[in-house]
């Protein structure tokens, strides 16, 4: 209703309502990367309309899922207390936050990208992360420490690791409730229930957009269009067709309004599709989890403590290395390779011995959990695995622990097999401490890899990498910066970073077309 603000002359022609007064900026998607969009965009002075696809009560995409945490680069206390300024004594002398520069999070980006992403985006990502985290923090979202899953207490001290140490106060829904109050106080106008379903375009460029609201349709002006409106995950025909075979079958963990339209719009005037169109992000999952995402029960289909365990297939049979690195450097591959077991399914298995470092989830109502006093007996519980090999599996893999190399959860600790087809580098322990616990697990997808591309201003590039006059894109649906694999929480700040340069430049090129 909002939109129909005085002095908006409406007029309906076929059935379309046009609206007569063009806005500066269109934004379109109501998550991270949208709102940071947006916030940046008003800054600068423009006249901004948000459309958001899902209801009031199911914005904010992706993002409020998540964690509400940022990888950006540090050099330990001093960059957190400028986000976390209330930091207690406590705090700081029992953590160690280490350090995370530059070069270390582009070879974290090269190396798990297997060197395919695209060093002008990696550099902007990195080179704008930390000063970004501080203008969200200066919009009035409050961060803390990200204790728990980046940070083990270990002899009395937490140590991080992985490069990602703040988090948003009340997680990613915590981070976008704040983010759209900013927007709201600025009196940013935002639409729900709202679906872009066209861009349109004429001679000069970008000039506005088709949404659909209600299934009536509106042709809604703009000078320019921030696309942030996601991936294709949500969109189970798309990822059959782009991911490959059996991905129809994964369960989706955030939202379902992502099916790509965002980039379906683009492509259908002109834009250059690029990046990993048969990647995603995809992890370890509750096997048997809702087919999406539920904001209110958000977290218990996570199974990320597999670092700790030994994982087996169908056929009792480990095929992966569980400890090759931190979790948060093999997670968003692992949930492929599971799709890839016989039946899309895995069993983690755990020993009395580790159980303490598993977190919440594991324990909530919901999880697919058997136990035992015997591995024999657990077995037997594990639904569809084969028992005589399970059982030679866990005797060959404890007959290869190297015990000599004490374990260690905060660090890589080497502990590790000897001898094994598919070896376990790391936090290889002995399962021999009773009771016994496995969990099923199937695959979970994240978010799609592949989309539009854009350059470091976030312009959308045609076929022939020359900017579509007015179209800016950024978050999950730009395409080149991840393949195969991506750092944990480098999308929340890709998403962010590439949001605020496409507001900043979607509104100066607005303003500046109104000013000719
Ligand atoms: C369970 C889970 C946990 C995650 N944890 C983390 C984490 O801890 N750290 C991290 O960095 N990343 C994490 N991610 C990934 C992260 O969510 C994404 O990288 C990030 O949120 C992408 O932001 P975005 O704004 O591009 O997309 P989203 O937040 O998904 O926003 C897309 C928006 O577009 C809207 N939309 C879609 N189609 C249309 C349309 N046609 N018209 C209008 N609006 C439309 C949607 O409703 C939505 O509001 C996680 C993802 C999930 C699912």
């Amino acid at each position: 209703m909002q939109a129909r603000a005085a002095g908006l002359i409406q007029h309906i022609r076929e059935g379309t309502i046009m609206n007569q007064t063009p806005y500066d900026v269109i934004v379109v998607g109501g998550g991270n990367a949208a709102l940071c969009a947006t916030l940046s965009a008003q800054e600068k002075g423009a006249r901004v309309l948000m459309l958001e696809r899902a209801p009031q009560e199911k914005r904010g995409g992706n993002s409020a899922f998540t964690s509400g945490s940022f990888r950006m680069i540090h050099n330990g206390l001093e960059t957190v207390k400028k986000v976390v300024p209330d930091l207690s004594q406590e705090e700081i002398a029992t953590t160690d936050f280490g350090e995370y520069t530059a070069a270390q999070y582009l070879d974290d980006l090269g190396r798990l990208t297997q060197y395919y992403c695209d060093p002008d985006l990696a550099e902007t990502l990195v080179q704008n992360s930390t000063d970004t985290v501080q203008w969200i923090h200066g919009k009035g979202v409050r961060f803390v420490p990200r204790y728990g899953r980046y940070a083990f207490k270990h002899e009395g001290k937490f140590k991080f690791f992985g490069g990602t140490v703040v988090e948003a106060v009340g997680g990613g829904l915590g981070l976008i409730q704040a983010e759209f109050k900013a927007a709201e106080k600025h009196g940013v106008e935002i639409r729900y229930n709202a679906q872009a379903i066209a861009l349109l375009h004429g001679r000069s460029g970008i000039e506005g957009v088709r949404v659909r609201v209600d299934g009536v349709e509106e042709e809604i002006g703009a000078r320019a269009v921030v696309l942030a409106c996601g991936g294709f995950e949500a969109n189970r025909e798309w990822r059959a067709r782009y991911l490959g075979a059996g991905w129809d079958m994964a369960k989706v963990r955030g939202t379902r309004y992502n099916t790509g339209d965002g980039i379906r719009m683009a492509l259908d005037i002109g834009a250059q599709p690029y990046g990993q169109w048969s990647g995603c992000h995809a992890v370890s999952w509750e096997r048997y989890a809702p087919d999406f995402g539920d904001l209110d029960s958000r977290s218990n289909s996570y199974r990320h403590g597999y670092p700790f365990s030994i994982m087996v297939n169908s056929e009792g049979k480990r095929f992966v290395d569980e400890g090759a690195d931190f979790r948060n450097n093999t997670y968003a591959k692992y949930g492929r390779i599971v799709l890839q077991q016989p039946g899309s399914y895995a069993w983690q298995v755990f020993d009395a011995q580790v159980d303490h470092l598993l977190k919440d989830e594991y324990r909530q109502r919901g999880a697919t959990k058997v136990q035992a006093n015997t591995l024999g007996e657990l077995v037997q519980k594990m639904q569809d695995v084969d028992p005589v090999q399970f059982l030679q599996t866990v005797r060959e893999f404890n007959a290869a622990i190297n015990s000599d190399v004490p374990f260690d959860p905060n660090v890589k600790d080497g502990r590790c097999t000897a001898g094994l087809a598919v070896p376990k580098s790391n936090w290889a322990n002995l399962i021999e401490k009773p009771p016994f616990v496995a969990y099923s697990v199937g695959c979970g997808i994240t978010f799609t890899y592949g989309g539009l591309k854009i350059d470091t201003t976030t312009r959308v590039l045609d076929i022939a990498d020359a900017p579509l006059a007015g179209l800016y894109a950024a978050g999950e649906l730009v395409g080149g910066l991840f393949y195969f694999n991506y750092p944990g929480s480098a999308g929340m700040m890709s998403g962010a970073v590439f949001g605020r340069i496409a507001g900043r430049e979607a509104a100066s090129f607005a303003l500046g077309k109104t000013a000719a």
